[in-house]
């Protein structure tokens, strides 16, 4: 007998159709012998319906608010998700973030799980119960409903095998695996059997939506076996085939781990890009622009700074799309006028394109052979950020998909076609 999470995602969860599915499959693991803990989110759509009936009241509606409105998505596939399973025959009870608790911090809307009890869960699974438990949510010390980010239902899933130190927790999702990038932008991408860890944080720190990066941390953190695998194939296919099936988030480099130098291209069209131009070249600008920014809570991701020309030089970085107005603002308001520079330009339809792959640690001119194929489709350049295992370059968000497809060949990560 083991102890399995499963999470099933919001498209796996879209009807009452597919709800019954979830629950025929999960009657199939509890009928197998498993103790099981199931994770939902929100049906597909309702989480974005739920988050635009509040930006029809208000351009700013407070977060608190928003997190208090959002999580009830989950609250209502976890309900239907355990009627379902009650209706399969099997028992089974569904706990909101707060009544397991799930702890987190106080940042509404981007909390962070800070702990989980696991005494409720544990008594509902010794007395025979599948335990439901929301996904997305939890509660702040102060006890107000707080939610994990969008995406954050892998997020509570994985807290929750860590905490209960699962055997395994399986990601259902609508497509069969992790795939070398986004099938749905390149119809070619393969499906890899197994992805390591280091990779795979990469990847979805990098844009890559399987999973939320903050789930695959915690994984590493606390050891977590984690596959992602489809939820759309039949309900009744055998356990054992599909125990094995999707992709493994590898911890241990393993001989069968396929060799690619690059592994994969992940892509991110949630930035932008913003520049302070003519500030003059001096110890501190760096502090005093960043730092302002920082100050607002607002992430700053790639950033660079040009040589100077008599004495005065740009400073350019990207920042989340939604912090991209604000950004403008603030420097335009507190920043432009104490460093005296001279403009600031701000470009939000950019997108972060980046290759993947622990093989480029021991292999040089992999940069290179990226540079070259954007030059081959004329795709310009706008800046260039380089880590150990990645390289990524921020470009026009015109050419995405068509820089995407041309690195995805030119990598060799092509579906060889028979
Ligand atoms: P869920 O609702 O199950 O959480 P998501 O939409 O959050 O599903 O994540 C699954 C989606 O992630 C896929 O439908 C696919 O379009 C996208 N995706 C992006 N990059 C990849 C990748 N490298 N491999 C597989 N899917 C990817
Ligand atoms: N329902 C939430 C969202 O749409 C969480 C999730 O799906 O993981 O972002
Ligand atoms: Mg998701």
């Amino acid at each position: 007998m083991a102890l399995i999470v499963h999470k099933y995602g919001g498209t796996s969860m879209g009807s009452t159709e597919r709800i019954r599915n979830v629950a025929k499959r999960v009657a199939k693991w509890v009928r197998a012998g498993h103790q099981l803990v199931v994770v939902p989110s929100a049906m597909s759509g309702e989480t974005n319906r739920l988050l635009g009936l509040a930006k029809e009241l208000s351009g700013t509606p407070s977060a608190r608010e928003l997190d208090m409105i959002a999580a009830t998505g989950e609250q209502v596939s976890s309900g239907l998700l355990a009627i379902a399973l009650q209706a399969e025959g099997l028992e089974s009870v569904s706990y909101a973030g707060w009544q397991v608790p799930i702890k987190t911090d106080s940042s509404f809307t981007k909390a962070r799980i800070e702990s989980i009890d696991d005494v409720r869960v544990r008594a509902d699974l010794a007395a025979g119960k599948v335990v439901v438990i929301t996904g997305f949510q939890g509660v702040s010390p102060e006890g107000h409903i707080t939610t994990l980010g969008r995406g954050g239902s892998d997020t509570s899933a994985v807290a929750v095998a860590a905490a209960m130190k699962a055997d395994e927790c399986l990601i259902y999702t609508d497509v069969d695996g992790v795939y070398t990038t986004d099938p749905r932008v390149v119809p070619e991408a393969r499906r890899l059997n197994t992805v390591s860890f280091e990779e795979m944080l990469e990847m979805a720190s990098l844009g890559s939506k399987v999973l939320q990066i903050r789930s695959v941390e915690f994984a590493g953190k606390y050891r977590v076996p984690l596959r992602v695998l489809s939820s759309f194939t039949p309900w009744d296919i055998d356990l054992d085939e599909e125990a094995k099936s999707g992709t493994l988030i590898s911890f241990e480099e393993d001989e069968n781990m396929e060799q690619a130098v690059v592994s994969g291209i992940a892509f991110n069209r949630d930035e932008a890009k913003i520049t302070v131009v003519g500030v003059p070249d001096t110890p501190g600008i760096a502090y005093q622009i960043v730092g302002k920014v920082a100050d607002a809570n607002i992430d700053v991701d790639v950033i660079i700074q040009n040589v100077s020309h008599d004495g005065k030089t740009d400073f350019s970085f990207t920042v989340h799309r939604n912090d991209f107005q604000r950004t403008m603002d603030l420097l335009q308001k507190d920043v432009q006028p104490t460093l005296g520079a001279k403009e600031i330009v701000g470009d939000p339809k950019i997108c972060k394109v980046s290759i993947v792959g622990i093989g480029m640690r021991s292999h040089a001119g992999i940069a290179s052979t990226m540079f070259k194929t954007l030059s081959d489709e004329g795709i310009n350049i706008q800046m260039i950020t380089t880590s150990e295992i990645k390289t990524s370059v921020v470009i026009d968000e015109k050419y995405m998909e068509l820089a995407v497809r041309a690195l995805h060949k030119a990598f060799g990560l092509d579906e060889q076609k028979a």
